[in-house]
């Protein structure tokens, strides 16, 4: 049995319009002898009658508090109502589907109501109603704690319920359809020039989600990596086959031009303040421990971390600075403040040992005047931070040096 899962996102399912593509994308890769989990989240966004924030902004009228129990059943009857919908149009042009929960399509998950973890999936039910020739419809987004309790995965937790899925099922492949033509090689919206790519690998995406490239979810990539599921993200509004991503051994069977290449993308983050804490003649070490103690402590994420003989240096997203200026000076350490920052990555998987890569990073941006306040590195990504000032003009550059543009 080949199994394809797709995954429709919220605005791909919200006007009938968009409903009639899906229909189709279905009815394609049925005729193309697939037998079919279709992943649904709830139509639209904020606003919209069945959103999910439309369902949250319901409950917080008034004064009433609603407990993270319900809140994770009313929040799931977002992707109930898309998935009954879908079901009916299906019904019309006379393809035979079943709608299951994620209960019922065997999600398993603890009890962390809005942000619970897949503990097992049983796909015994979606398996026997393939088996019996018809589309299964599931409800992303959601699962079943042990109690019997609805639970939810996290916002954008739809794309986890269909890369998780399609582990489960031993899926051939997981679309993931959206309202971007797959993964481009920056924001369009400041790089001009931005071009769709034709694959990505799993490490390069989960770089570029992190930075905000917010095509999928990080944690539905994470999945896939560890299941080795090839995943396709591709537009709903287009016949594209959008970006390919999986592992580069993956990228053997398919016809690509381009395999040998070094930089991917560049992506960013804006926003963060830089922090910088200096021994002046206390041990170090026991700085160190005391400064992400209390940053632990009070729930402010670190990142982009360098820790010198002397210091620590790291970001905080501006929104905890000045949290985090209370904790420290409460510390009586005399922490320095860098408000205004972002974050600029050159992501790609062909960096790793090769020569040269950084001395491009620097001349593209000294060429621009553009001053390197801090930078680091890992196998697939090199990240300077900047001023925020500079970023646009950072991330046209880089493109440019890394020739990514059309
Ligand atoms: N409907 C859920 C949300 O808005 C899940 C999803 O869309 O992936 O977070
Ligand atoms: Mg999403």
């Amino acid at each position: 049995m080949r199994i394809l899962v797709q995954k429709f996102g919220g605005t791909s399912l919200s006007t009938s319009e968009a409903r009639d593509h899906v229909v189709s994308h279905i009815r394609r890769e049925l005729e193309n002898g697939f037998r079919l989990v279709v992943v649904v989240s709830a139509m639209g966004r904020k606003g919209d009658p069945y959103a999910t924030d439309t369902l949250l902004e319901l409950a917080a009228e008034g004064q009433g508090f609603l407990p993270p129990r319900e809140q994770d059943l009313l929040m799931a009857c977002g992707e109930m109502i898309s998935a009954a919908k879908l079901c009916s149009l299906l019904a019309e042009c006379g393809v035979a589907s079943t709608v299951l929960t994620g209960a019922q399509a065997g999600f398993r998950t603890d009890s962390h109501f809005g942000n619970a973890r897949i503990l097992e999936i049983v796909p015994t039910r979606v398996l026997e109603e393939l088996e019996q020739d018809k589309v299964v419809i599931v409800t992303g987004f959601q699962g079943q704690n042990l109690t019997g309790d609805f639970t939810t995965l996290g916002r954008g937790g739809s794309d986890t319920s269909a890369t998780a899925l399609g582990a489960a099922l031993h899926a051939e492949i997981v679309d993931i359809y959206t309202d971007v033509n797959g993964i481009l090689t920056a924001d369009p919206r400041i790089v001009e020039d931005a071009r769709p790519l034709e694959y990505v690998s799993y490490a390069e995406i989960c770089n570029m989600a992190h930075q905000g490239a917010k095509v999928i979810h990080p944690r539905a990539v994470e999945i896939a990596m560890q299941s080795g599921i090839p995943v396709r993200v591709r537009s709903t509004f287009s016949e594209g086959e959008g970006t390919l991503v999986a592992n580069p051994e993956g990228f053997k069977d398919v016809q690509l031009g381009i395999v040998d290449r070094y930089v991917t993308g560049i992506a960013y983050v804006a926003n963060v303040t830089q922090i910088r804490v200096e021994a002046a003649g206390k041990g170090a070490d026991n700085l160190q421990l005391q400064v992400f103690k209390a940053m632990a402590e009070n729930a402010i994420s670190v990142d982009f971390i360098n820790v010198t003989p002397t210091g620590v240096v790291y970001t905080v997203f501006d929104k905890d600075a000045l949290k985090a200026e209370s904790v420290l000076n409460a510390l009586e350490l005399s922490p320095q403040f860098l408000s205004g920052c972002a974050k600029v990555s050159v992501i790609g998987g062909g960096i790793n040992g090769v020569p040269g890569i950084m001395a491009k990073i620097v001349e593209a941006l000294t060429e621009q005047n553009i001053q390197i306040l801090q930078s680091a590195d890992s196998n697939t990504t090199i990240w300077v931070l900047v001023h925020k000032d500079d970023m646009v003009q950072a991330l046209r550059a880089l493109h440019d040096k890394f020739e990514l543009g059309r």
